[in-house]
C-alpha cells in the first residue's frame, strides 16, 4: 500500500519550519536518503531527492510515519503519571544540572545490566558545541552529565549507528519532548522498517523543554560577539526564566530570553509539549527544591528502573513535588504554541 514519503514530509513539516530537528526520519530511512546539514539556524533536514517509494515504487513511508509534527501534538500539562519525586543522586555526579537523578537512574541500569546503550547528546568543553553520542559505559555517563541547552542536533539520527551497526537491543533515550514523541511513534509504529527500532527501545527519560537554542547563533552569534564570552569560559548555562551564565572564573552573566529570540529553533515554536508526556520517566528542575530534580513517573517500566537505582543506593527519593509552577509553565507553552 503507498504510504505517505518524504515529500508529503517536506510539504507538510520542513517547507512550513514546523521542523523539531529530533532527527528520527534521518535514522530510520533505510536508503541514508535524509541528512541535516551543519551551519547557523539549519530549519530542517534535507534528501538527496532519491526515495524507495516515489522514485522506485517500493513500500516505505518510514520518515513520515515516525515524525513527531504530523498530526496532532500532545497537549497535556502533566500528562499521565504513577508517582512524582524529587530526587538526587546519592554519589557525586560533578556536572548535574539538577540533582543528577537522570544520571543515577541510567548509570544503575547500565552497571545492573538492564540496558546496554544510551543515546543522549554531549558537548565539546571547549567549545560547547553539541553532538549526539552513544554511551555504554557509567564513568562516561556520569562524567557527560548536564543539559546541552544550545541543541540542534538531530538527537536521534544516532539511532540509525545503535540499532542497525552496533546492534544495541536494550537501548535507553535520553531526549527532549519531541524527540520522545518521535520514539513514541517508533514503539507504536507497524510499519516493518521502523518496527526495529521501537522494539530495541528499552527505556525512554523526557527532559523538561521550554524551547531549545541554535548553536550557532546562540553561542557563536549572540555569546560571543555581543558578550564578548569565550565557550571556554562558560562553567554552566540554566534558563530560569532568564539565562543564566555561570562562568569557571565564579561570576554569574544575565541574559534576557526576550534578547535569545532570534537564537530560538523555528520548530520549537509549534512545540505544546512541555514535560514529555509520552517518556518512561520526565525530568526537570521546576517543581522540586534546587539540587533536585523532579521525576515524572509515568510507566511501569519507568518505575521499574527507578526502583532499581533506589535498591541499589544510586539514588533519593524524597516526596513534595509542587505541580503548581509545572502546570503554569506547561499551560503557557500551550497557550503560546498551540493556534500555529
Ligand atoms: C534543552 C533543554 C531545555 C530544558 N528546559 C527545562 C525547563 O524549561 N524547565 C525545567 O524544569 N527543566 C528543563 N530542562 C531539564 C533540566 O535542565 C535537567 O535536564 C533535568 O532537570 C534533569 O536534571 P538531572 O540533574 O537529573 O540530569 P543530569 O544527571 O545532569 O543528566 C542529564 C542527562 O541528559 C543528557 N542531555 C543533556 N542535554 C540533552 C539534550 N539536549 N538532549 C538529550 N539529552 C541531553 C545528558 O547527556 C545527561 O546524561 C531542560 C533540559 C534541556 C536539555
Ligand atoms: S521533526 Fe524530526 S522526524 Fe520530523 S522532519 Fe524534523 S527531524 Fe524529521
Ligand atoms: S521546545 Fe519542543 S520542539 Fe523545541 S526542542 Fe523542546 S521539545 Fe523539541
Amino acid at each position: 500500500m503507498a504510504q505517505k514519503n518524504y515529500l508529503d514530509l517536506k510539504s507538510e513539516v520542513w517547507d512550513c519550519g514546523k521542523c523539531s530537528g529530533c532527527g528520527a526520519c534521518v535514522a530510520v530511512c533505510p536508503a541514508d536518503a535524509i541528512s541535516f546539514d551543519e551551519g547557523e539556524m539549519v530549519v530542517a533536514p534535507k534528501s538527496n531527492g532519491y526515495c524507495k517509494q516515489s522514485t522506485d515504487s517500493v513500500t516505505c513511508g518510514a520518515c513520515y510515519a515516525v515524525c513527531p509534527r504530523v498530526g496532532e501534538q500532545p497537549a497535556e500539562t502533566l500528562g499521565n503519571y504513577l508517582e512524582l519525586a524529587c530526587a538526587k543522586s546519592s554519589f557525586e555526579v560533578p556536572h548535574k544540572q539538577s540533582g543528577g537523578a537522570v544520571t543515577a537512574i541510567l548509570a544503575n541500569a547500565l552497571d545492573q545490566g538492564l540496558i546496554d546503550a544510551i543515546v543522549t547528546v554531549t558537548e565539546d568543553r571547549w567549545t560547547l558545541k553539541p553532538s549526539s553520542v552513544i554511551i555504554t559505559k557509567s564513568d562516561v555517563l556520569i562524567q557527560q552529565a548536564g543539559s546541552r541547552y544550545s541543541w540542534w542536533v538531530p538527537l536521534l539520527a544516532a539511532l540509525k549507528y545503535a540499532v542497525v551497526e552496533r546492534k544495541f537491543r536494550r537501548i535507553a533515550v535520553i531526549g527532549v519532548p519531541c524527540a520522545v514523541q518521535a520514539v513514541a511513534r517508533m514503539r507504536e509504529s507497524d510499519n516493518d522498517l521502523v518496527k526495529p527500532y521501537g522494539d530495541a527501545i528499552r527505556l525512554v527519560i523526557g527532559l523538561f523543554c521550554t524551547e531549545t537554542f541554535d548553536y550557532a547563533a546562540l553561542i557563536q552569534g549572540k555569546l560571543q560577539t555581543h558578550y564578548k564570552l569565550e565557550p571556554h569560559e562558560i562553567k554552566k548555562l540554566d534558563v530560569k526564566g532568564k539565562l543564566e551564565i555561570l562562568k569557571h572564573d565564579g561570576t554569574t552573566t544575565i541574559v534576557p530570553l526576550a534578547e535569545l529570540e532570534t537564537c530560538i529553533r523555528k520548530g520549537c515554536h509549534y512545540c505544546t509539549d512541555l514535560t514529555a508526556v509520552l517518556s518512561d520517566i520526565s525530568a526537570g528542575s521546576i517543581g522540586s527544591p534546587a539540587g533536585t530534580t523532579t521525576l515524572i513517573i509515568r510507566t511501569p517500566t519507568g518505575k521499574g528502573f527507578v526502583e532499581s537505582a533506589v535498591q541499589n543506593q544510586k539514588l533519593a527519593l524524597t516526596p513534595g513535588v509542587d505541580t503548581a509552577p509545572i502546570e503554569k509553565l506547561a499551560s503557557a507553552k500551550i497557550k503560546k504554541n498551540s493556534r500555529k
